[in-house]
C-alpha cells in the first residue's frame, strides 16, 4: 500500500487474489522463500508516456499513455489496451495482475501485461481517433512485437482503433508483424471469433457452472450490463442456448424489453452508429429506457455484468438475490465489488469470477497469434469449437482446484490458486529475475 499510493483498483485486485492463497503457501513453501508474493504484485517494467495530437479545431492535446507490462514468465506480455477518461496507472495495475492469471488459466503461453489512455473517444471524429491513434503507437512501437508484448482491445479500443494502431506500426517499423496485434480484422490478419470471443466464452462458462446444479439457459430471465463488444455477444449467445435476455445497460442507463432483447438491433445502435442505449427504445416498442437507473434492479436468474469495474454493489447482489438468482458469470474485468461476492457466495450463488470467465477473449487473440505465426486462417466452426473447449476446461481447472484445497463450487478460490500456481512455478524454475 505504500508502494503504490492511491492505486485502489490495484490494491483491491491484489487482495482479491491474495485472499485465497493461504492454503497454497501452506502447501508449498518454497513460493514464500522465493518472495513470489512480493515478485508477482511489482512490474517488470511500466511505461508511461504523453500523447500530443490535434482535434478538429486546430488545438492541440495533450493525453496520457501507459503500458504495464506485468509478468512474463508464461510468454510475452498480452493484455488489451483501454482508452476511457477514467483511466490512470492504478486501473491499468489492477487490469494488468488480473491479466497474469487469467492467461495462466487459458493454458496458453502467454504472460500478463495491460496499457490504455485517458483519452475519451466519445464524440471524436474518425479523424481525430485515427491521429491520436498514430500518436499512441509512435511512443508504444518501440516497447511492443510478436515475442516480447502483444496488445489487444478492450474499452474504448475495437476493430477501428487496432486498424489505425497497427497501421502505424507497420508505417514506422516497415514490418508487417501480424503477431504484435490481436482483434484485427479479417482481412488483414485477425482471427474468425475474436470479436464474440470473450461475450461468447463468458455464456459457456456459465453454462458450464448452470449444468452443475439444474441444467442451463434454457428458460432463464438474462440480465446483461454494458452493451458494447462483450455484452453484445453474450447476449446473442445466452439467446442462442435459450436464455430471455431482457435488459442491458451502458454508462446513460439501461434499456427492459420483456419481449427479449432485439440483439442485431442494440449492435445496429452501439457499435454501427456508435449511439446512446437510449436510442434502442426509440426504435421497439416493446422497449422502456431508465435513465441513470442499475440494470440489475430489473431482477434476473443470470446476471452477466458486461460493462466496467465495481458496477455491481451490494445492494444490487440483495436485489438480484430476493429476484431468484441463480448465477452471475463476469464477462467485464472485476465487476462485482468485494462486498457483493461475499454476499452471492453466502446466498449459495454461483459465481464466476472475471480471469476464468471473461477469458474466452485473451484465449481466442492467442488462437489468432497461433494463426498468424502458420500463415493460416482458421473457419468460425473450428475457432468457436477450440473456444468453445478452452473454456470447457477453465470451468474444469477452477472446479478441480476448488475441490482439492477443500472450498468444492468456489470459483474465486479455483481461479486464483489454479491462475497463480502455474506462473509462481514457472518463476520458481527461471529464478530470481
Ligand atoms: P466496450 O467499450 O465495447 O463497451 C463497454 C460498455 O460498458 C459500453 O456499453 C459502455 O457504455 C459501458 N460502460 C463503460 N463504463 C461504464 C460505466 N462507468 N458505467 C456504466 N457503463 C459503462 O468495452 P468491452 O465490451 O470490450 O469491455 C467491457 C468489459 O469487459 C471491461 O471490463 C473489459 O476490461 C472487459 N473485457 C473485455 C474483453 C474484450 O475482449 N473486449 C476481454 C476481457 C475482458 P458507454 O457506451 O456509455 O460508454
Amino acid at each position: 500500500l505504500r508502494r503504490n499510493p492511491g492505486e485502489t483498483e490495484f490494491h483491491q485486485a491484489v487482495r482479491e487474489v491474495f485472499d485465497s492463497l493461504g492454503p497454497v503457501l501452506t502447501k508449498n513453501p518454497q513460493y514464500a522463500d522465493a518472495a513470489v508474493l512480493q515478485r508477482i504484485c511489482e512490474p517488470e517494467r511500466q511505461i508511461i508516456f504523453r500523447v500530443p495530437w490535434v482535434d478538429d479545431s486546430g488545438h492541440v492535446q495533450i493525453n496520457r499513455g501507459f503500458r504495464v507490462e506485468f509478468n512474463s514468465a508464461l510468454g510475452p506480455y498480452k493484455g488489451g489496451l483501454r482508452f476511457h477518461p477514467s483511466v490512470y496507472l492504478g486501473i491499468i495495475k489492477f487490469l494488468g495482475f488480473e491479466q497474469i492469471f487469467k492467461n495462466s488459466l487459458t493454458g496458453m503461453p502467454i504472460g500478463g501485461g495491460k496499457g490504455g489512455s485517458d483519452f475519451d473517444p466519445r464524440g471524436k471524429s474518425d479523424r481525430e481517433i485515427m491521429v491520436f491513434c498514430q500518436s499512441f503507437m509512435t511512443e508504444l512501437y518501440r516497447h511492443i512485437g510478436e515475442y516480447t508484448d502483444v496488445p489487444a482491445g478492450d474499452i474504448g479500443v475495437g476493430g477501428r482503433e487496432i486498424g489505425y494502431l497497427f497501421g502505424q506500426y507497420k508505417r514506422i517499423t516497415n514490418r508487417y508483424e501480424s503477431g504484435v496485434l490481436t482483434g484485427k480484422g479479417i482481412s488483414w490478419g485477425g482471427s474468425l471469433v475474436r470479436t464474440e470471443a470473450t461475450g461468447f466464452g463468458t455464456v459457456f462458462f456459465a453454462q458450464h457452472m448452470l449444468e452443475t446444479v439444474n441444467g442451463g439457459f434454457e428458460g432463464k430471465r438474462v440480465v446483461v450490463s454494458g452493451s458494447g463488444n462483450v455484452a453484445i455477444y453474450a447476449m446473442q449467445k445466452a439467446q442462442q442456448l435459450g436464455g430471455h435476455v431482457v435488459a442491458c445497460s451502458d454508462s446513460s442507463g439501461y434499456v427492459v424489453d420483456e419481449a427479449g432483447i432485439d440483439v442485431e438491433l442494440v449492435r445496429q445502435v452501439k457499435e454501427v452508429e456508435r449511439a446512446r442505449i437510449s436510442e434502442y427504445a426509440e426504435r421497439r416498442p416493446s422497449a422502456t429506457f431508465v435513465p441513470g437507473g442499475r440494470v440489475w434492479e430489473v431482477g434476473a436468474q443470470v446476471a452477466l455484468p458486461c460493462a466496467t469495474q465495481n458496477e455491481l454493489d451490494e445492494g444490487d447482489a440483495r436485489s438480484l438475490i430476493a429476484s431468484g438468482l441463480v448465477a452471475v458469470a463476469e464477462g467485464a474485468n472485476m465487476p462485482t465489488t468485494p462486498k457483493a461476492i461475499q454476499l452471492l457466495q453466502e446466498a449459495g450463488i454461483l459465481f464466476g469470477p472475471g480471469k476464468a470467465a471473461n477469458a474466452g477473449g485473451v484465449a481466442t487473440s492467442a488462437l489468432e497469434m497461433q494463426q498468424n505465426a502458420s500463415r493460416d486462417a482458421w473457419s468460425f466452426e473450428h475457432t468457436e469449437e477450440r473456444l468453445a473447449r478452452i473454456m470447457s476446461d477453465i470451468h474444469d481447472r477452477c472446479a478441480t482446484t476448488a475441490e482439492t484445497y477443500g472450498q468444492p463450487g468456489n470459483y474465486v478460490a479455483g481461479a486464483n490458486i489454479a491462475g497463480f500456481t502455474k506462473v509462481a512455478d514457472a518463476m520458481l524454475a527461471l529464478g530470481v529475475i
